[in-house]
């Protein structure tokens, strides 16, 4: 599994998940690769990692050197269902971890841990620490009753 961060004529981010590049090029010419958000089949694979819009919008941290690049909220009318089937999809495509989370990816990022995609639950300033490691992680709006038994 890979994962490709996208981005569709509208300027909505997004990721894509898929078994290999070689799938990524298949779809895209298929056109199968559509934005989640406006349904936009013109989507073309980002040069550099982009975090995606949260599920809760947070302040910037001004003045770190580079360009603040402050992305809007987004939002989107499609049915609830999409939301859905992409958290299940991310859900049914990582292991939970649990509160082991920020541990986990740090090793993972450091290749202290097999590389594999991960989810579970860390604290605001936990997140805040893996980022400023470089440590790609976004917010996933998985519904309450896919939680399991992990709190
Ligand atoms: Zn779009």
């Amino acid at each position: 599994m890979i994962v490709f961060n996208l981005g569709c004529e509208n300027s909505h981010r997004f990721e894509g998940w898929f078994a290999s590049s070689e799938d990524f090029e298949r779809q895209l010419g298929a056109k199968l690769v559509t934005c989640p958000m406006c349904g936009n089949a013109k989507v073309s694979r980002l040069p550099h990692a982009v975090h995606i819009a949260k599920t809760a919008s947070k302040p910037q941290r001004p003045g770190r050197g580079e360009p603040t690049a402050v992305t809007p909220m987004q939002y989107t009318n499609v049915g609830s269902e999409i939301l859905a089937k992409l958290v299940e999809h991310i859900v049914e495509n990582t292991e939970d971890v649990g509160p082991a989370f920020p541990e986990e990816a740090r090793k993972i990022h450091y290749q202290e841990a097999p590389d594999r995609h991960i989810r579970g639950t860390a604290s605001r300033d936990e997140v805040e620490a893996l980022k400023d490691e470089g440590i790609e992680v976004v917010a996933l709006p998985i519904p309450a009753h896919r939680l399991g038994k992990t709190h």
